[in-house]
């Protein structure tokens, strides 16, 4: 059969709200659609600092940094004034054979903020799933041209969480996420700590990849204080190269402006994403070392042969420029070690006593808080009380996501102090208004609607 398609001057944009637009047409990252179309989603449509504007007027603080992206607040003048600057010279230009100066610059930039003579090449991509699926192809790329072709298999940990592409999500120890692809997969071992490194044929490995300190999607769960230092040793004992994946941890949500700083280790691949850009734009880089990129150097079949259309864009690099000024200039990084002192008080104060936090786990300026049954048990899945208590937070005002039953507090570094206060206070509130006061909870009512 052969369908006849409208011709565009025919076509009139389609009648109705967002909502009902949305409901017909769009599918969401990682959303049960289903449940979807029974709820009332909230449409965003502007925001101002720490803070986000929905259709109806109201305003919520931005709980989880817009998905771990926005650092420096929403509408921050100087980000704005940088976009804007960018965009009355052009938008994007092509990156493969051109440059341009705001990508040439934040390379040059990336590259600086590691110690001298280290990670010295910069490869620019969209997103933080992009950025480790280079990492991927440079380590397996590196090994053949060096004449250690037999290094082919990666190493993760499990619970770890690298992007969603075919390559990342091969290393992704999230079963729910990727155990239905295993079988398109390629195979990487999987481990849960150091001494499950010990067992493998460490002259067959290519790289393993790590969260630095903490592992986000995996419900915010802290590494052992250390563990990225001997992991580095056991990679410089063994030669496998070690891949850093800071698109959650980079850009000082950790407290450092990078995760890998806090131990004082260079990996051998850093990707960064999420908050490079300030969460203005997609971008993604790929940092390696001299040693890496000089294995690529000689001829056409040394060639990295991969690439995205946006490469470079100049109006993400732009912002991500503007984005580490005013690192430098405001000293955020200096700003925010009281906000996280204040964070942990506060999580202390009016988190902590209610009974059902089993745990509250905070690294920097991110914390996750598992709630769980009074007798330490995880509560049903299908009970949803992480996805209940946060859609009761934003009826009180604060927008965030769980992970599971873990409730995640990641916002932006510009928020105020008044504003982190609120935000605890309401999420407090929230698990109050879902589980009952903590003297019912002594009474046995658990996980109700
Ligand atoms: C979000 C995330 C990714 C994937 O980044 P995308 O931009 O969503 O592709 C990879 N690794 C970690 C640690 C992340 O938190």
């Amino acid at each position: 059969m052969l369908h006849h398609f409208p011709a565009i001057h025919d076509t009139v944009p389609p009648q109705g709200t967002p909502i009902e637009w949305d409901q017909a047409h769009v599918w969401h990252p990682f959303t049960p659609m289903a449940e979807w179309a029974a709820t009332d989603p909230l449409v965003l449509e502007s925001g101002l600092g720490a803070k986000l504007c929905d259709t109806a007027g109201r305003w919520y603080i931005d709980g989880n940094a817009s998905i771990w992206t926005n650092i420096h607040g929403h509408r921050h003048p100087r980000l704005d004034a940088a976009l804007r600057r960018q965009l009355d010279r052009v938008a994007h230009t092509s990156f493969l054979g051109f440059t341009n100066p705001v990508a040439s610059q934040l390379c040059a930039e990336l590259s600086a903020l590691w110690p001298p003579n280290t990670l010295t090449r910069v490869f620019l991509s969209d997103d933080g799933s992009t950025a480790v699926e280079v990492a991927l192809k440079m380590a397996v790329q590196f090994w053949q041209q060096t004449g250690h072709g037999q290094r082919r298999r990666f190493v993760a940990f499990r619970g770890g969480y690298h992007g969603d592409t075919m390559g990342a999500s091969s290393l992704g120890g999230i079963p729910l996420f990727h155990e239905r692809f295993a079988a398109w997969q390629f195979p990487v071992e999987h481990v849960t700590d150091l001494a499950g490194l010990e067992s493998l044929l460490s002259d067959e490995i290519a790289a393993v990849v790590i969260e630095p300190l903490v592992q986000g999607a995996n419900e915010i769960r802290l590494w052992p204080a250390g563990l990225l230092a001997q992991l580095r040793a056991w990679c410089d004992r063994t030669g496998v190269l070690l891949i850093a994946d800071e698109v959650m941890t980079g850009f000082g949500r950790t407290g450092t402006l990078f995760a890998c700083e806090r131990e004082g280790v260079v990996p051998d691949f850093v990707a960064l994403a999420k908050g490079l850009t300030g969460g203005y734009m997609p971008l993604a880089a790929t940092l390696t070392s001299e040693r890496i990129f000089e294995a690529f150097l000689g001829g056409r079949e040394r060639t990295l042969y991969y690439g995205h259309s946006y490469a470079g864009h100049p109006l993400a690099c732009a912002v991500a420029l503007e984005s580490l000024a005013i690192f430098r200039e405001e000293r955020v990084l200096e700003r925010l070690q009281g906000q996280i002192v204040r964070m942990t008080e506060w999580l202390g104060a009016l988190i902590r006593p209610l009974p059902w936090v089993y745990e509250i786990r905070q690294c920097g300026f991110l914390a996750g808080i598992e709630l769980r049954q009074l007798d330490g048990t995880v509560f049903p899945v299908e009970s949803r009380v992480g996805a209940r208590v946060c859609l009761a937070a934003r009826q009180g005002g604060l927008l965030t996501r769980p992970i599971r039953d873990t409730l995640v507090l990641m916002p932006p570094f510009c928020i105020t102090d008044a504003e982190l206060e609120e935000a605890v206070r309401i999420l407090a509130e929230a698990v109050v208004a879902c589980l009952g006061l903590p003297s019912d909870a002594e009474k046995g009512i658990l996980g109700r609607s």
